[in-house]
């Protein structure tokens, strides 16, 4: 069957001098603008994220990981955008609304693993229990409850302790070798606390 080739030579031909469908990406002038709902690399906004680590704990393609380095008090939250599926599950469950937000950013190709395209990490302060030394929260998560809870924190030795900080410097006490209720004013995590309640009021 002669003319089907002919159809196609005569494709070939009229493509050899007609303009190219496809972008000379990464090389085009112009680099290639997504519609507004379109849906890429997730960033973090670092004055707004408290480190609540929700997003992590959503994100179903286990893109976001949440690492406590207790030596130096700190949270490292990290989005690997090699594993990253862009659903939008974390700015969808971020309890600030805002901290996390998905992107036009659709660049995710580097030549080096290490190259910082690849991922987006912030860091947050933490704070610890004074006897168990377990992390309870972030400084930021801890400031963020107090402004919305207002007069309610002075419910809760944790954030009113919190509160005086915010305003002066307190000195580090030492947990004696037993949790005694005196000590229900310290910077504790649950469990301990949970300890006094249950342990020192036999
Ligand atoms: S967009 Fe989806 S996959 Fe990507 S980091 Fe957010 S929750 Fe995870
Ligand atoms: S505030 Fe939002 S972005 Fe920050 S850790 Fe919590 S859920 Fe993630």
């Amino acid at each position: 069957m002669i003319l089907p080739k002919l159809r196609e030579v005569k494709e070939a031909v009229s493509s050899f001098f007609s303009k190219p469908y496809t972008s000379k990406y990464p090389f085009t002038k112009e680099p290639y603008k997504p519609v507004e709902q379109f849906r890429g690399k997730p960033h973090y906004d670092d004055k707004v994220c408290i480190g609540c680590g929700t997003c992590a704990q959503v994100c179903p393609a286990g893109a976001i990981t949440i690492t406590d380095d207790i030596e130096k008090k700190t949270r490292t939250l990290k989005i690997n955008y090699t594993h990253c599926i862009y659903c939008g599950q974390c700015q969808e469950h971020c309890i600030t609304e805002t901290g996390i937000k998905l992107s036009n950013d659709y660049i995710t190709a580097v030549f080096n693993a290490d190259d910082k395209a690849d991922f987006e990490e912030i860091q947050k302060q933490l704070v610890l229990c004074q006897n168990c030394g377990e992390p309870i929260a972030t400084i930021d998560h801890l400031d963020w409850l107090i402004d919305r809870l207002g007069p309610k924190i002075y419910g809760h030795p944790l954030l009113m302790i919190r509160k005086q900080e915010q305003f002066m410097d307190i000195p580090e006490s030492e947990v004696k070798s037993k949790l005694r209720r005196e000590d229900l004013f310290k910077t504790l995590c649950p469990k301990c606390r949970h300890k006094i309640v249950i342990e020192d009021g036999r």
